[in-house]
């Protein structure tokens, strides 16, 4: 058996003696090819001095590239059990600087593992990683716990995330990522870089806090954004009723014949910041 790049045996290997057949209900679509990992690794810059937080390593693809490319330490949380023998082995070839969780990453309080100046780079179970995307943009002390994320998502996912107002895709996740961040799509991969290959194409996007997002509750923009979107083909004064659209829209003199994706970021912090006290 020939040796990798890092000197540890192919994943392909990996996942035959560690039997490590995907399973659908935990997202996986592994990546085996460590130029891949390599490339996704990259996106996220420099990480010599980082703690780098991967949620599901899996066998260990992404995580070895991360290793290779020097992080200073990775605390990765994966779920699937069957997987922490194989990334013991990769723990051992890397003495100290990986720290594998066995655990939920729903459950996980991520800020609490951050060390340091920290990134948070992970190819994302596809059924979570909006989920925890929107907790991560959500986390309550800005500046957050990390520098970047550098995220795989399906294809569309990633376009709602970087969104602009008019774009078919702009709602609630573009609002809360590009008022919170900068966000872009990195590169894309077709389904067949994955083992098994996904339905759909899928984009590493990366993102990078803004230092001074707009002042408003993070609490308000959600309800006012998702207020708006949930009936995103109705005008404003209609689709803003529940959260009281009518003193909003007076306040902020934003015309209620629009509709939601006509609204730039701005826009949404303005009407979700009517009657709070100014930060
Ligand atoms: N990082 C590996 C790679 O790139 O080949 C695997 C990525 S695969 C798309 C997603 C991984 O997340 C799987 O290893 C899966 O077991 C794990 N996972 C799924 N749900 C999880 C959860 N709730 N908490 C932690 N890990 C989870």
């Amino acid at each position: 058996m020939a040796a990798s790049l890092d000197g540890l045996p192919p994943l392909r290997d990996v996942i035959e003696r560690f039997g490590l057949q995907a399973k659908k209900a935990l997202g996986q679509n592994f990546l085996l090819d460590l130029n891949l990992t390599g490339k996704v690794a990259r996106a996220a810059g420099p990480l010599h001095e980082h703690t780098v937080i991967e949620v599901g390593p899996g066998p260990g693809g992404l995580t070895r590239a991360l290793l290779m490319q020097g992080a200073k330490r990775v605390v990765a949380v994966e779920r699937d059990e069957r997987c922490l023998p194989a990334l013991v082995e990769v723990s051992a070839h890397y003495p100290g600087r990986l720290e594998v969780l066995s655990g939920d990453a729903l459950k996980t309080d991520f800020s609490a593992l951050a060390e340091g100046p920290t990134k948070i780079v992970a190819n994302l179970p596809y059924n979570i990683g909006t989920e925890l995307l929107v907790r991560w943009l959500t986390t309550p002390n800005w500046p957050p716990f990390y520098d970047s994320m550098t995220l795989m998502f399906q294809r569309e996912v990633a376009e709602r995330i970087v969104a602009s107002p008019q774009d078919d895709a702009y709602g609630r996740l573009g609002v809360l990522s590009g008022w919170r961040t900068e966000a872009k799509i990195a590169f894309d991969l077709p389904p067949q870089a994955f083992t098994p290959p996904p339905k759909v194409r899928s984009s590493v996007v990366h993102l990078v806090p803004r230092a001074k997002p707009l002042p408003v509750g993070v609490g308000r923009l959600g309800r006012v954004t998702e207020a708006a979107f949930g009936q995103r083909r109705k005008m404003l004064r209609q689709s803003l009723k529940a959260v009281g659209g009518e003193a909003l829209l007076a306040a902020t003199g934003i015309d209620g014949t629009r509709r939601a994706e006509t609204l730039s970021i701005a826009e949404f912090v303005a009407l979700a910041s009517v009657g709070e006290p100014r930060a």
